[in-house]
């Protein structure tokens, strides 16, 4: 420590500060990232002592004390509740009650259709009311987008206050995949359909068959659903449930659809095909939705871990810019090969620890950048992103504080990093620091390799941005010279991805491991030294839904 010191020391005053916008100086600190320190962190995460790192459970709690040892060992502040390093967040899984659950439509002259739950309905459990009774029109809202911005205004003239919207979705073309990808959630509709005053929202699947309908259904009342729960006990809205005003959130089959449609005179194919092309399909319904339904809960309480750095600028420090990585995996489950215990070592050790040792850099900075830094490690990420969630919605700083946040999320370390793709830095003036910090160090930059995969909206960077926030996710990119990296990271992804064999044996190449922590540093460093805040692309649809 003492020579690193001296050597800072020397260099500080040796003439030269700035390499491009990078202290020369604080690009050196990044290149003494230990890939050893990152080695270690990982290797104790997903030992088997902390059984997969369950929200809730022991292991859980000791991946969090190792965090705040961590960050006490590197002289990093509290930032969490009550002047401590956590802060808590209450899981609430709910589940449907079957026997004391009903859907009705009711038509004009009295007429009745009870549907069948699993077969021609699923019903979301409410973890905000345990009993809920409904009646209410139906509306039909086409593809239940309301975005002008995208050529969208599927609620233009309807009036569906205090009706249940009835949509039916249809992936735009010619959007970003990110904006298809954020149109694919049920809340994404059920925002929509609540400010425009309704109080539910029956989403259809168009390309969806009755036998994989059935399924999904199923595995999910079984499931239950999860969300985090405020302190004043209402949700903090996920990616499946929306809360507030909208009291039934549920799924219809095509064949509900089609004869809900021959009701009201109607043709399901005709609508479908005029939906493809374009047109205003959207229309009152005759039909009144009637029923029921009781659900029941179960909580638990887990925690995410924040330290900050306090910035050196005397106004800017009262800003923030996060480094997020999720701390928590999925626990016990069924065996594969006799091995019970999903360890995610790469899902999300790996991401912690480049984590835990940019925080360490930032901790060894002789002068630190203007604006401060959170070191936000995550809870239950895997349960539907609810500790970011959580945190987005009731930051321990201020909201409007927050200038951006940079998630690590199973970087993959399996080869060398020669190639990055910042996802979701092109809705912001994120993607000029990312280049610049790929410029700097010899990477080249590419756009999300892998659009399908929905990883932008898969991790907790997904979380930010819904609450205003920029933020990117710096995932390997494919470009490189010695590797086929997308034929391998596809390998490991099915070999090991959500497998009791994600473990500490398989596919590191720890020498990777600093480059990626160092990019991430100098992004992270660029935004919070920045003299103007991180901002949206003033066209930008994440920009632009917010001003509604
Ligand atoms: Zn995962």
């Amino acid at each position: 420590m003492k020579t690193l010191k001296f050597y800072l020391f020397l260099i500080l005053f040796s003439g030269s500060l700035f390499a491009q916008e990078i202290p020369s100086d604080v690009l050196k600190l990044s290149e003494n990232i230990d890939t050893n320190r990152i080695k270690a962190h990982v290797t104790y995460l997903a030992s088997d002592a902390l059984l997969g790192r369950k929200p809730g459970k022991p292991g859980y709690q000791m991946a969090v004390d190792y965090v705040v040892k961590e960050y006490k060992s590197m002289g990093i502040l509290p930032a969490g509740e009550n002047r401590e390093y956590t802060q808590k967040v209450v899981l609430r899984n709910s589940k449907l009650i079957k026997e004391n659950t009903s859907l009705s439509f009711v038509e004009a002259d009295g007429s009745k259709k009870a549907l069948v739950l699993g077969e021609d309905y699923l019903i979301a459990p409410n973890p905000e009311n345990p009993s809920v009774i409904f009646k209410s029109p139906l509306v039909f809202v086409g593809s239940g987008i309301d975005a002008p911005e995208l050529g969208f205004n599927d609620y233009k003239g309807i009036d569906v206050k205090g009706k249940i919207c009835v949509v039916l979705q249809k992936s735009p073309d010619n959007v970003p995949a990110n904006v298809k990808l954020h149109l694919r959630y049920p809340s994404t509709y059920q925002d929509y359909a609540m400010k425009h005053g309704a109080i539910g929202v029956l989403l259809c699947n168009y390309e969806n068959n009755t036998a994989r309908f059935k399924v999904g259904a199923n595995l999910s009342i079984q499931g239950g659903n999860n969300v985090s729960i405020k302190p004043n006990g209402k949700i903090v809205p996920s990616a499946s449930l929306q809360g507030g005003k909208i009291q039934v959130a549920g799924n219809i089959t095509v064949d509900v659809l089609k004869d809900l449609m021959i009701a009201n005179n109607l043709n399901l194919e005709e609508i479908w095909k005029s939906l493809e092309k374009g047109s205003f399909v959207s229309q009152n319904l005759k039909t009144m939705a009637v029923g029921a339904y009781e659900s029941t809960y179960k909580d638990i309480e887990s925690y995410n871990v924040i330290g900050k750095i306090e910035g050196s600028d005397k106004k800017l420090k009262k800003e923030y810019v996060i480094h997020s990585a999720h701390l928590d995996h999925l626990g016990v489950g069924k065996p594969i090969d006799g091995d019970s215990i999903y360890n995610g070592a790469h899902d999300n050790a790996s991401g912690v620890a480049a984590a835990l040792e940019i925080a360490r850099t930032y901790s060894q900075l002789p002068v630190k950048p203007k604006r401060s830094m959170l070191f936000l490690m995550c809870t239950a990420e895997e349960m539907g992103l609810l500790g970011s969630a959580y945190f987005a919605n009731n930051p321990t700083v201020h909201k409007k504080d927050i200038v951006v946040d940079v998630n690590t999320d199973m970087p993959t370390f399996l080869a060398q990093l020669e190639s990055i793709a910042p996802l979701g830095a092109e809705h912001s003036t994120l993607m000029n620091i990312a280049e610049k910090a790929a410029k700097t160090l010899n990477l080249s930059v590419e756009s999300d390799p892998e659009p399908t995969e929905g990883r932008f909206v898969r991790s907790d960077q997904y979380s930010f941005v819904k609450a205003g926030i920029p933020a990117l996710h710096v995932k390997f990119g494919h470009i490189n010279s010695n590797k086929n990296l997308a034929e391998d990271v596809k390998k490991w992804r099915a070999t090991h991805y959500h497998k009791p064999s994600d473990q500490i044996e398989n596919g590191f190449v720890w020498s990777a491991s600093r480059k990626y922590a160092q990019v991430n540093f100098l992004i992270s460093y660029m935004a919070a030294q920045d003299k103007n805040r991180v901002a949206w692309k003033k066209d930008d649809f994440f920009y632009l839904r917010l001003k509604k």
